[in-house]
């Protein structure tokens, strides 16, 4: 490793969609973050779920947010885990600006793995893969 190893290209695999995920694995088509969030108390729930771990509503549905948020924790891959591999990438915990504790596993992507740091503000950007576009953070 040399102090400018950036991150590879990560070994993308579409996800399996379901009803209450479609929003979330589909709106990068649109460059949307889309997060379920409960209409009655406002509280956002990720992974997406139909009831609200909050107040019990059903009444929950998909909201666009900023894309923004703070790497909360990360790792980095050195494993070759599936053919293709070309070296580490940085696996991270992204915090929603929106709502302390919800937290996406991601990506981090452009980014140096000497200067990936918890704390750091990310930005949304979307992978495609097959029917999905997989939201991956970049350093904001
Ligand atoms: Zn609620």
């Amino acid at each position: 490793m040399t102090s400018s190893t950036r991150s590879a290209p990560v070994p993308y695999f579409a996800p399996a969609i379901t009803d209450d995920s479609r929003e979330f694995w589909t709106a990068g088509a649109r460059n949307e973050l889309r997060i379920c969030r409960c209409g009655d108390c406002g509280y956002y729930l990720h992974p997406p779920v139909p009831v609200c771990r909050a107040c019990r509503s059903m009444n929950v549905a998909a909201q666009t947010v900023s894309g923004r948020g703070t790497l909360a924790s990360f790792t980095v891959n050195h494993q070759a885990w599936s053919e293709g591999f070309s070296g580490p990438y940085i696996l991270g915990l992204v915090e929603i600006a929106e709502q302390k504790g919800v937290n996406l596993i991601t990506n981090i992507v452009d980014c140096a793995l000497e200067e990936v740091r918890v704390g750091m503000p990310v930005q949304v950007a979307f992978e495609p893969v097959e029917d999905a576009w997989l939201p991956v953070f970049r350093p904001a």
